[in-house]
């Protein structure tokens, strides 16, 4: 079972998407718990402000470090641990599959959405674990980049999916893209699938995917087949 905190100024934002779904199947199952906390309720003044203009010339606002550290501590007096605190944010290292494996094993995970301009650095300095980024782009708030981290972790926990093998062999997971894939009509609009898929021959439905896979691999993900070991019975498929 895992726990995923949201530290968020849109907490019903984080809720909808959650609660749909196979994660929120996985939540009534009780796999995982996603719970949703509004920063705003830390806030101290009698305006509920939790940003403020940012020190030195410049427009705009930023996340004051209190309110935000006093959600925190109060999740941590809740959950009597301190869980690991990550900030969703476009100077962080991005997001590969490999990390959302890693963080699958923890048991506990806060996410800290940040908004306007961002957050006080002095909190970040203070209380954050490790910085995640979805891509070199600017999106207006953490909460999608959050969404999206929770989701694929969450997916990664032995009973959301119907079986492991739905995440093992998709795409990165080996350090390879996944090899396309086809559904019923076994013609579309004169569209053929693959005669190879229809022949109930097992061996060779994988050996044509593994060929796929490389293959797809090299050609849309260059660096992504440069790292990747590429065995002597592989090599010979190409
Ligand atoms: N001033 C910040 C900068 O230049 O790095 C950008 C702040 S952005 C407008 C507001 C919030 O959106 C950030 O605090 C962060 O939580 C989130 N955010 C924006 N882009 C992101 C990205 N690529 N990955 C993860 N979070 C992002």
């Amino acid at each position: 079972m895992i726990r995923i905190d949201i530290l968020t100024l849109f907490p019903e934002m984080c809720k909808v998407v959650m609660n749909e779904s196979i994660i929120g199947r996985a939540q009534k199952k009780g796999v995982v718990r996603v719970e949703c906390h509004q920063i705003r309720d830390y806030a101290y003044d009698k305006h509920n402000r939790v940003d403020d203009t940012v020190y030195g010339p410049g427009k705009g606002m930023l996340m004051m470090a209190e309110p935000i550290a006093l959600c925190f501590e109060d999740l941590c007096t809740k959950l009597r641990k301190k869980p690991k605190l990550i900030y969703m944010s476009a100077q962080g290292k991005i997001l590969t599959q490999k990390k959302v494996k890693d963080l699958s094993q923890e048991s506990n995970i806060a996410i800290l959405c940040g908004h306007y301009e961002g957050v006080d650095e002095r909190f970040i300095e203070e209380f954050v674990d490790e910085e995640i980024s979805l891509g070199d782009y600017v999106l207006t708030g953490g909460e999608l980049p959050a969404l999206i981290l929770a989701d694929a972790i969450i997916r990664m926990i032995p009973g959301v999916l119907s079986d492991e093998i739905c995440f093992k062999e998709e795409s990165y997971y080996n350090g390879l893209l996944e090899y396309p894939q086809y559904t019923k009509p076994a013609v579309w609009r004169g569209k053929k699938v693959p005669e190879v898929l229809l022949s109930g021959h097992h061996e060779n439905i994988e050996k044509w995917r593994q060929k796929q896979s490389l293959l797809r691999t090299k050609q849309r993900r260059p660096d992504l087949f440069e790292k990747y070991k590429i065995s002597l019975e592989e090599e010979k498929l190409l």
